[in-house]
């Protein structure tokens, strides 16, 4: 729940940006990241809210400005891989399944929840 809090207010479209940037899964927030999860995504909270206001004060649009959010089948910009995308709760989640989830391709909740 702590974890959680990172994040909170950020926005969804952020939050993919984000938990990509840190490689983390986007089920990560609800369990328990270890202190180096922690310290990857406080490094992504910054270097990405920075690249997304730099992007902003040059006018970017948002397709430029979002690397992974709203980008499904589109190579993913580190490795390649094709862009995934699942809902979660009421939200649409944007990954990569290569960098973020070790190549586990996320159904819905309670099936990650299995696969953890
Ligand atoms: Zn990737």
């Amino acid at each position: 729940m702590r974890d959680q809090r990172l994040i909170a207010g950020i926005g969804r479209a952020w939050a993919n940006e984000i938990l990509h940037a840190a490689r983390l899964s986007p089920y990560a927030l609800s369990t328990d990241l270890t202190d180096e999860e922690i310290d990857r995504l406080a490094a992504a909270i910054d270097s990405e809210l920075e690249r997304g206001l730099e992007l902003r004060e040059r006018g970017a649009s948002n397709e430029r400005t979002y690397r992974v959010h709203n980008r499904l089948g589109e190579p993913c910009y580190v490795c390649g891989t094709p862009l995934a995308r699942v809902d979660y709760e009421e939200h649409t989640v944007y990954y990569c399944s290569r960098c973020q989830t070790g190549g586990r391709v996320l159904k819905d909740r309670r099936l990650s929840r299995l696969l953890k």
